[in-house]
């Protein structure tokens, strides 16, 4: 029997039908798209059962000739609007996994596939991934933009009712389009997030809030090559940059994805008159002031949505219009006109700079010297852990690998890879040392320390909304592994570490692979991590990211019950019979029916059955959104 090709990326869209002349909803389906090496193939979905529907097309990649993000519909139907959640989330009748408002084509040659992501992550995810397995050179379009909608299309976007076939008739009688190399470069302009200091003699210095110019195509990656307004070029990390134009996020009172809850405790704890805080409201689109006044010594707090004109001007109060939402702020902060107090005092999350993907571009080797070790944080499978300070400064994480415990010649070739994947909910690996013994491994540092400890002392404190954000934080790291196609094969609540402010992220990917440890690598060892493991990871070793998706609904059970040993009445032997019989770990008391249903469909005896990460995310943020 043929077995199915393992996919690559799996993902919900809608699917604009390739039939119709006139556009309707109907003509929009939800469907599965599935990508192989050599195709996409779209299917029907059961929202219900979790599964995989009848096969309805698919598309060769061979015959693909380009694919390109769309610049968004004007006056779109609600299901394909930005939604911003918060606070108004309870009152919006369309959840997130209803909504598709980041569109892209496929363009073959029996037609374009106009397909509408759910967020800009995926989207940036399929179009790279299409242009990897296709090959870059193969594809006569250029690197994909960050920030579509501010940049026009390579390709002439097709126009909603305009039927797709007429307009690939057209095109496809005229020749290609010129090569990059004689059309116009597009000067692409990113401004910085956070101050940014070189680390290593490659680096330019970021200032927050100034301009760069890209100088080559380097997005996705996590360094940057770019020129400043003095024309000195360097390297930049990829996550202090934006392409967007004045973005908000320099601003010290923008916190764009603060809820109004959080912001309702920040502006209490600072408990100062006229202190207020700007974030993306749950309308598309729109921002929301919140502001902090006292009366007779009690505070009280309003929120006010920042209005638009039809010409796009903004105002609080519609006698004050603004072209631009810092200029609104700033006359505020002068003049309370009609708010319950003038914006005195802007109130921030303290929002950090994330880490970078190393200690500057291309210094994977850290010189010992440079670290001082404090204390200790505990013990792992490659040995001591301590935390301490690179240069005094950066607190950092010090794995001192054991001797003996990893082939070390292998690990140091792998990790320049490593250091190379970089996403909020990854611990961040920031070096090796490896020119002494033992050998150090540097990352980033979680104050929190490990999920486990911190599910079971914090449980009284932790409500379902952290418990889902905990999940959701995991699934999105592990979305990112799978869309780079690495494996984490030990995924569990013991390898995920907690941050200062709560949030998840997942350590250790990959490194199982590196253990020289027969109890712990073996499937009949006494360390391998049988609770964790898919039947096939049991039966034949058989470790895919659909493996680390029954882990990861392991690892939600383990947060459900704050910590839990998942089948704690059985031994090992056991565990294997009863999976094998298809029994699975029972629902936790706090996790609903439509929580379980996610872990559920994680325990699928098989692997194909299972959900990739992108649709069990979607699914989390929907039970969020409804909580
Ligand atoms: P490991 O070798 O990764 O299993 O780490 C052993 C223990 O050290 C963990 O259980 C944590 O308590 C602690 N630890 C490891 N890495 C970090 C880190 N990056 N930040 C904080 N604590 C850590």
């Amino acid at each position: 029997m043929a077995t199915a090709a393992p996919s690559i990326l799996e993902s919900i869209f809608l699917k604009r039908s390739q039939q119709k002349r006139k556009t309707s909803p109907l003509n929009y389906k939800k469907r599965l798209f599935v990508l192989t090496e050599q195709k996409i193939t779209y299917y029907e979905y059961d929202f219900e059962r979790g599964r995989r529907g009848s096969k309805k097309g698919f598309v060769d990649l061979e015959k693909v000739i380009c694919v390109e993000c769309v610049e968004p519909e004007e006056n779109p139907p609600p299901e394909r609007q930005i939604l911003h959640r918060e606070e108004f989330a309870d009152t919006e009748q369309i959840s997130i996994i209803e909504r598709f408002p980041y569109p892209f084509q496929i363009v073959y040659d029996d037609g374009p596939l106009y397909v509408f992501a759910p967020t800009e992550d995926l989207r940036r995810r399929w179009i790279n991934q299409l242009k990897l397995s296709k090959g870059r050179s193969e594809l006569y379009t250029l690197p994909f933009w960050p920030h579509p909608h501010k940049l026009r299309p390579r390709v002439k976007p097709m126009k909603f009712g305009v039927d797709a076939k007429d307009e690939m008739e057209a095109k496809s009688a005229k020749p290609l389009p010129p090569t990059p190399s004689t059309s116009a470069p597009t000067v692409c302009k990113v401004v910085a997030l956070y101050d940014f200091t070189p680390i290593s003699g490659q680096d330019l210095p970021l200032c927050k809030g100034e301009e760069y110019v890209l100088l080559d195509e380097g997005s996705g990656q996590p360094w940057l090559r770019a020129r400043n307004k003095n024309g000195q070029e360097g390297y930049i990390p990829g996550n202090y940059v934006t392409e967007a134009k004045d973005p908000l996020e320099i601003y010290e009172w923008y916190s764009k994805n603060m809820t109004r809850s959080s912001a309702e405790d920040l502006l209490r704890r600072e408990d100062k008159e006229g202190g207020f805080i700007v974030r993306d409201s749950s309308k598309a689109g729109k921002y929301t002031v919140s502001v902090y006044a006292k009366s007779s010594g009690e505070g009280f707090i309003r929120h006010y949505v920042v209005c638009e004109t039809s010409v796009n001007q903004y105002y609080l109060a519609e006698k004050h219009v603004f072209s631009t939402i810092p200029e609104l702020i700033t006359y505020h902060q002068y003049n309370a006109a009609g708010l319950i107090s003038r914006l005195k005092y802007p109130v921030c999350s303290g929002r950090s700079a994330p880490s970078t993907a190393g200690l500057g571009y291309g210094s994977w080797e850290i010189d010992p010297k440079d670290l001082t070790f404090l204390k200790e944080l505990g013990t792992g499978q490659f040995g001591v852990v301590k935390y301490g300070k690179w240069r005094g400064q950066l607190e950092v994480a010090i794995k001192m690998v054991k001797e003996g415990s990893m082939p070390e010649d292998e690990f140091i070739n792998e990790a320049q890879c490593m250091m190379k994947l970089s996403h909020e909910n990854l611990v961040q690996l920031y070096g090796v040392c490896t020119k002494q013994r033992p050998i150090f491994i540097i990352t980033e540092y979680l104050s929190n320390g490990c999920l486990l400890t911190y599910l079971k002392e914090f449980r009284a404190r932790l409500s379902q909304g952290d418990l889902l954000s905990m999940c959701s934080d995991v699934c999105s790291a592990m979305s990112y592994l799978e869309s780079k196609q690495v494996l984490h094969r030990d995924l569990a609540a013991r390898n995920c570490l907690v941050a200062e402010d709560g949030a998840v992220k997942v350590s250790d990917f990959g490194l199982s692979r590196y253990v020289l440890d027969d109890e712990y690598t073996s499937s009949l060892g006494s360390k391998f991590p049988i609770r964790w493991s898919a039947a096939e990871v049991l039966l034949y070793s058989k470790f895919s990211s659909k493996s680390d998706v029954w882990s990861f609904g392991v690892l939600m059970w383990e947060v459900f019950t704050f910590g839990k040993m998942p089948y704690e009445r059985f031994n090992n032997s056991e565990i294997v019979e009863q999976i094998m019989k298809g029994v699975r770990l029972y629902r936790p008391q706090l996790a609903t029916e439509r929580v379980y249903n996610v872990m559920l469909t994680c325990w699928a005896e098989k692997a194909e059955d299972r959900p990739a990460f992108p649709i069990i995310q979607a699914a989390i943020l929907e039970i969020m959104e409804d909580l």
